[in-house]
């Protein structure tokens, strides 16, 4: 289900995610069902940046990751048409990755595919814009994607190229393609910046206006700003202390009445509502037998494949030590689908 296709600094696997793999259970790519209308939809972790505070310590750079993921489109698509057997119509596809989707080979062809099923609304695209470009614009909005959610940070060239650790960004670029965007067609542009306290407290409200200034929000809201969190695999922006979310809050509602403009939504305002989520059979627990198929994203993790019951998944093991690729493993998490495991017992010629 996985085919080595290349490595990054011959260290991390990048591996293919081939046709007929499952489409649920990892967290680094497929597709994942939250409860509600709205399908985070993950074909590659590959990005292109090294943002300092990547919460997933994506980029050329990462030290913690070993594996790279690039699934096949039907990965992608029959996961997305399974889930709408389950959930029914209405639903927002966010192709949203932990990486950057514009790396994606096959994005076009995914937009338009995935846009075609019945059960989709609408089709977005969550990404920092460093491949953005105006024909890529123009490819996505013949494809019939409908919204691009565009995290900018900072409206300096110079303190953006620190931020996402390269040299070669070019935010004059992503700016001309996102005003493009808006003036020339019918995609909506959502802008989500990410406050850094100390680092760019000044330069979300420049971010905020110039988002409005240009005519972000056609149809959704035209700005959320994002929370710094330091997340536990991710990577660390030295000496910033993240704010609570308490003091998060209070500083969005002050910002908010500084520049006269709503900054927080509700589901309603953004178009999402509670669905019943797709069934699975496995729960946090319970035993199950998983074939190992190939490294995870972080060091020292692997990912098993289950078959339990006809319900086929991926689950990431967090102690598999190698030797038997046949092992039963302990479900020790299984939030929105996503299967966290343990080994408990190696296989042995199908003996346990
Ligand atoms: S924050 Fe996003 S764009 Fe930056 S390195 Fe991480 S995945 Fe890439």
């Amino acid at each position: 289900l996985f085919k080595a296709i290349g490595s990054f600094n011959s260290r991390r696997i990048i591996y293919r995610v081939v046709k007929g793999a499952p489409s649920f259970g990892a967290l680094a790519f497929g597709v994942i069902d939250r409860g509600t209308n709205v399908l985070q939809a993950r074909p590659t972790t590959i990005c292109p940046l090294n943002c300092v505070f990547c919460s997933v310590d994506a980029g050329p750079m990462s030290e913690g990751r070993w594996a790279e993921f690039i699934a096949s489109l039907e990965v992608i698509v029959d996961g997305v048409k399974y889930a709408g057997v389950h959930k029914g119509g209405g639903l927002e596809v966010l192709i949203d990755t932990v990486g950057d989707p514009l790396t994606y080979p096959q994005l076009i062809e995914l937009v338009k595919m995935v846009k075609e099923i019945r059960t989709v609304r609408s089709v977005a695209i969550e990404t920092h814009g460093a491949l953005l470009s105006k024909q890529l614009v123009n490819k996505l909005w013949e494809a019939g994607l409908d919204r691009v959610n565009l995290s900018i940070d900072t409206l300096s060239e110079e303190k953006a190229r620190k931020l996402y650790g390269a040299p070669w960004f070019s935010l004059r670029k992503v700016i001309e393609a996102a005003e493009y965007l808006v003036k020339e067609t019918s995609i909506d542009l959502h802008v989500t910046p990410l406050w850094i306290p100390g680092v760019n407290d000044e330069d979300i409200r420049e971010v905020v206006k110039w988002a409005l200034r240009i005519g972000a929000g056609k149809k959704w809201p035209p700005v959320t700003i994002q929370k710094y969190i330091a997340h536990k695999y991710g990577r660390k922006v030295p000496g910033v202390k993240p704010m609570s979310w308490g003091k998060f809050w209070r500083s969005i509602s002050e910002l908010e009445k500084e520049l006269g403009t709503k900054l927080s939504w509700n589901m309603g305002e953004w178009g999402m509502e509670y669905r019943k989520r797709i069934p699975t059979p496995l729960m946090k627990g319970d035993l199950v037998t998983a074939e190992i198929v190939g490294r995870g994203l972080f060091h020292g993790e692997y990912i098993g494949l289950i078959d339990y019951k006809g319900w086929r998944a991926f689950i990431t093991l967090l102690n598999y030590k190698g030797g038997p690729t046949r092992v039963l493993a302990r479900v020790i998490r299984d939030e929105d689908g996503i299967y966290i495991g343990k080994v408990f017992k190696y296989i042995k010629n199908d003996h346990i």
